[in-house]
């Protein structure tokens, strides 16, 4: 009789972004008025979002010199976390980290340099 052999489930890292956050504290968030839950289909928490100007809205907090989006808790490059991860804009979901896809992303390098976190890219 054949043996059937047992096949070990190969463990997958976690992501770095889990406990990174850098790039949620170094740049402008914007968003579109149709992501925001106040309308059909939003599902941003709108309290968590300012307009900027008549066409311009972003995350809260991100409009300042030293960004931080409101919805970031934790430390930077520590516990990091989005609290509302399942209902984070596009431009963060289209936000990818350096060399994730086999390119480097210069602003993920650049956010993370901000905060003395090695780029990806160097590695
Ligand atoms: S800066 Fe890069 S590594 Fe850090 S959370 Fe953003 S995408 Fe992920
Ligand atoms: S919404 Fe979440 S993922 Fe997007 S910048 Fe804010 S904390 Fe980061």
């Amino acid at each position: 009789m054949n043996e059937i052999p047992i096949q070990v489930p190969i463990p997958i890292p976690p992501s770095p972004c889990l406990k990174c956050g850098a790039c949620c504290a170094a740049f402008k968030v914007c968003i579109q008025e149709s992501e925001i839950d106040n309308i059909d289909g939003g599902y941003i928490p709108e309290g968590m979002t300012i307009k900027v100007s008549a066409l311009s809205m972003v995350m809260k907090g991100t409009d300042r010199k030293s960004p931080r989006c409101v919805a970031l808790s934790g430390g930077i490059g520590v516990n990091a976390k989005c609290s509302i991860y399942e209902k984070r804009p596009n431009v963060c979901r289209n936000f990818i980290m350096s060399c994730e896809n086999g390119m480097p992303n210069d602003m993920c390098d650049r956010a993370r340099a901000r905060y003395g976190l090695i780029a990806f890219s160097a590695w």
